[in-house]
């Protein structure tokens, strides 16, 4: 049975399911599923809540996990893109986290690669961890073929193999939620400029609360005021920059999407655990984890 029925009985049991539509219609998300945090909310939002929530909590008696490889080939190209899969023994949510797009942002693709020993507690982990396997390779930010996160503009076919590639790959593993991890030379609102420290998210309440879980959850990490985690929007299709996978994914396929970045005169350490702890955050708004 999957989240949504789960609710939706519970919702029925007690009377509620006038409001959950209510709240779907009105959020503008009837053709999605509605997530059972978020359900859990919205009933809490209304005084009515204490019984229910406790009651429509799954139980889980143990906890399994099957993981899966996979290689995406790319026509023209020697390189091979390597998809891990980690599916949890209860139904729920799918997240696709993508590391590498720039490829001397190293602890953006570390960690998205660290995600693999991971084992969800509902739904599927998919990891995109080395996604512009080339530019890896030279330590550099792009290939001959530009830079591929410019290469991803909305209402347009992606301009590059691979970057058709990773989009057509986007859109069959139809995320609830997609996460790409790089770094920055600057910091966001901060000195140097730049966009380090933040974890941009696409403009919804869902996108802003599962970006604040993950900022106050990397935050618990980070000593020097100057470098705590701020929140960050994905701009609009017509603003620069254009042709970001996580503005793609946002504005032509309507999927939650947020770009962690790291400044990265850090230890490659710490980066690594605060793009891990952003992750975290995250997920754990979309009840993959605790
Ligand atoms: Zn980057």
């Amino acid at each position: 049975m999957s989240y949504l029925q789960r609710n939706r009985i519970q919702l029925q049991r007690n009377g509620l399911l006038a409001l959950s539509v209510q709240l779907l219609s009105r959020e503008g998300m009837a053709e999605t599923v509605m997530r059972r945090r978020a359900v859990l909310r919205a009933i809490a939002g209304t005084g009515l809540g204490a019984v229910s929530v406790s009651a429509s909590r799954p139980a889980r008696a143990h906890i399994s996990r099957r993981m899966a490889t996979r290689e995406l080939s790319v026509p023209g190209s020697e390189h091979t893109l390597e998809v891990m899969t980690t599916t949890a023994g209860t139904n729920g949510p799918t997240a696709l986290v993508v590391g590498g797009v720039h490829g001397d942002e190293i602890a953006g693709y570390r960690a998205a690669e660290s995600f693999a020993n991971w084992t969800p507690e509902a739904g599927k982990l998919v990891l995109l961890p080395r996604a512009n396997p080339g530019a890896i390779a030279d330590d550099s930010r792009s290939t001959g073929t530009g830079d591929l996160n410019r290469k991803f503009v909305p209402d347009e076919q992606p301009t590059t193999p691979l970057a058709r590639t990773i989009w057509n790959f986007v859109l069959e593993t139809n995320p609830d939620a997609l996460m790409s991890l790089h770094e920055s030379r600057g910091i966001f609102g901060g000195e140097p400029a730049g966009v380090g420290q933040t974890v941009f998210c696409s403009p919804r309440k869902e996108g802003y609360d599962a970006a604040q879980m993950g900022v106050r959850r990397a935050n618990r990490s980070v000593s020097q005021s100057r470098l705590a985690f701020k929140r960050g929007t994905i701009s609009p299709p017509d603003d620069e920059p254009i042709g970001l996978l996580t503005e793609k994914a946002t504005y032509d396929a309507n999927i939650p999407s947020f770009i962690v970045e790291t400044y990265w005169s850090n230890p490659l350490a710490k980066r690594i655990g605060w793009h891990q702890a952003t992750v975290r955050g995250v997920l754990d708004y979309f009840d993959l984890i605790d």
